[in-house]
């Protein structure tokens, strides 16, 4: 079939159904989705969304600009910061009015609590930012807009997986598209097309993230061209279930609860004194490894994989129910423990992906280092990279990204599309796809699929992870590649076309190890340590060489690379300490 939309949302989650909404106000708009929307990994966000209303106490924009900043490593563009954070208290309220249900105060204000490297007066102590409800945030915000693109008449194509973009002399004009529960390949035309597709901490074994997160913007749009920017940044977030990556919410820790080591050392005093457990991720994750390495892991052994104690119980029974009861939730669940009496095992967890598809401040995709853009194209969310979160996000500000964002690519649309006409698509435009899944489907049987994607989720989680070196990532990327020619021997038993998950798992697959080979060539060319890249063998942050974003393309089987300069008209860069 052949579907005809003024602008087409790739994605169902936070930011796609924000820009959906805004696009529709003026433009005939469908939203692809691979998930069932309300299946998408912006439900799965606990904690909260970060925005200075100041309801329990002082806080202003500029404050949280300055974190936002400070804990990116000072690798943000400022001025994005500016609009994400100005824009911030506007989205809460917006999405408040909408119906979402926060978690309230006595006096019937929206509710507000601590998290990891946002502070008061730039960076006197920890303030509450995070509006929330209860320690299911996410899920409300997808309910809340889903409900209101339905409202909207927005078209959704539900479990439709996008194989392949149109872009022909720096205009996209359309997508080929995989029907799941048929197997049939659809072509869209389109006057604009907005990437949302998520992240991809499935390159990683040890991770927070859906299965679905597998990054298929991102490595599709590089296939095509694209560039892909800051790709070494990968944040790991500190408190994953021990053995299981599950996330364990930095709210815990904003309500209360401590780290501990095994001799009971509340260690995070040491390496933060000031924000002690909540400095930011990247810190707080590297300090938990450091303890581990010094034998202080609660098994005491030194290996990578040891864990620490994550105190739940000073927050008391009345309070974790009242504000973390999913979390309560899963440690019964998972570990078989209540956490209101026993501490949670934790570790670090691959889980957001700072690097992405470039954009402008309106959502528009880059050509380049010199900021051109692409006719017709954009990304927000976390598969794009605008770039807010510079080498570190703090918690809470992907759901403001996912908004503010969100919202301004779909009202850029709407406005792109009014006076702008559809482009050629070429007859043949499925050929491409028809012949991937045909070499899918037929010939001589390589390596089976899923023991390619085991060694690359475990290359990437031993050398590519929270600590790196020179010679781990030239390994790592040996192996990668490696494993990227292995891919073109993949044959798929399952031959029928409907519902077949084998095949959507093994496109999956392709996407992410593009984008791990991405990854960790970005990573050996940084020769310095900013927020989560941490080069072992260069500690240091070196603004003078490294003051950049990086930009990689996909050429062929090689990776070209340039550098991107970074706004930094508001706040100097200085050392970070907390
Ligand atoms: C467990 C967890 C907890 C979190 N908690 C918080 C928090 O409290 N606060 C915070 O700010 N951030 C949090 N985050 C991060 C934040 O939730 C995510 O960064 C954000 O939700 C991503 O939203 P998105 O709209 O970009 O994409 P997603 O919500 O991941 O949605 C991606 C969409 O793209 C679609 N898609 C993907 N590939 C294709 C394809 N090939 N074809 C068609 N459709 C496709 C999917 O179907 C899906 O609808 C958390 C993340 C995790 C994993």
């Amino acid at each position: 079939m052949k579907y005809v939309y003024d602008a087409i949302i790739v994605g169902a989650g936070g930011a796609g159904l924000y820009a959906a909404l805004e696009a529709s106000a003026g433009a005939k708009t469908a939203v692809l989705s691979k998930l069932h929307p309300l299946r998408s990994h912006t439900g799965a966000a606990q904690g909260g969304i970060g925005a200075a209303l100041g309801n329990l106490e002082e806080d202003k924009p500029e404050w949280h600009a300055f974190d936002t900043i400070k804990g990116g490593d000072y690798l943000a563009d400022q001025n994005a910061v500016k609009i994400l954070v100005e824009g911030a208290v506007e989205a809460v309220y917006h999405l408040e009015n909408m119906g979402l249900p926060f978690s309230r105060t006595a006096d019937g204000k929206i509710d507000q609590r601590r998290f990891g490297g946002h502070t008061r007066n730039f960076g006197e102590a920890p303030v509450m930012r995070a509006c929330y409800a209860a320690d299911r945030t996410g899920h409300m915000i997808l309910q809340t807009l889903y409900q209101q693109c339905i409202k909207n008449g927005v078209h959704f194509f539900d479990e439709y997986i996008v194989m392949e973009v149109l872009i022909e002399n720096g205009k996209c004009n359309g997508l080929v598209v995989l029907e799941l529960a048929t197997g049939e390949l659809h072509t869209f035309q389109a006057k604009a097309v907005l990437f949302a597709t998520g992240g991809f901490g499935r390159m990683y074994k040890t991770t927070s993230n859906a299965y679905a997160n597998t990054g298929d913007g991102p490595a599709l749009l590089a296939r095509a061209g694209v560039p892909l920017m800051d790709m070494e940044f990968f944040q790991f977030h500190p408190t994953g279930i021990y053995g299981m990556g599950i996330l364990i919410t930095e709210a815990v820790r904003g309500e209360g609860g401590i780290l501990l080591n095994r001799n009971g050392e509340r260690f995070m005093e040491e390496y933060a004194p000031t924000l002690v457990d909540l400095a930011p991720r990247d810190m707080v994750s590297r300090a938990i490894l450091t303890e581990i390495r010094k034998g202080n892991g609660i098994r005491g052994d030194k290996k990578i994989d040891d864990f620490v104690y994550l105190d739940a119980s000073r927050i008391g029974r009345e309070a974790i129910g009242k504000k973390i009861p999913d979390i309560a939730g899963f440690c019964a669940t998972y570990l078989g423990i209540d956490i209101a009496e026993k501490p949670i095992p934790v570790q670090p967890t691959a889980h957001y992906a700072m690097g992405g598809i470039p954009t402008d401040t309106q959502g528009r995709v880059l050509r380049d280092a010199s900021g051109a853009v692409y006719e017709g194209l954009y990304a927000a969310g976390e598969c794009a990279c605008v770039s807010v979160h510079g080498a570190n996000r703090l918690g809470t500000n992907s759901l403001v990204d996912l908004i503010v964002f969100g919202k301004r690519s779909g009202r850029e649309m709407a406005g792109f599309v009014k006076d702008a006409g559809f482009g050629p698509m070429p007859v043949s435009a499925e050929d491409g796809a028809r012949e991937k899944l045909g070499r899918l489907a037929d010939g001589k049987k390589g390596r089976p699929a899923w023991e390619l994607g085991e060694s690359m989720r475990e290359t990437m989680m031993e050398k590519v992870g929270v600590n790196r070196t020179e010679e781990g990532m030239r390994e790592a990327l040996s192996i990668l590649r490696t494993l990227r020619e292995e891919f073109g021997e993949v044959r798929i038993a399952e031959k029928q076309g409907e519902f077949n998950t084998e095949l959507s798992g093994v496109l999956e697959l392709e996407n992410l190890l593009d984008l791990a080979c991405l990854t960790a060539a970005s990573a050996e060319r940084r020769t310095e340590s900013r927020g989560a890249h941490m080069r072992e063998d260069f500690p240091e942050r070196n603004d003078g060489e490294w003051l950049y974003h990086s930009l990689i393309w996909l050429d062929g089987g090689k990776y070209r690379m340039d550098r991107k300069s970074v706004d930094i008209s508001i706040f100097k860069p200085k050392p970070r300490t907390y």
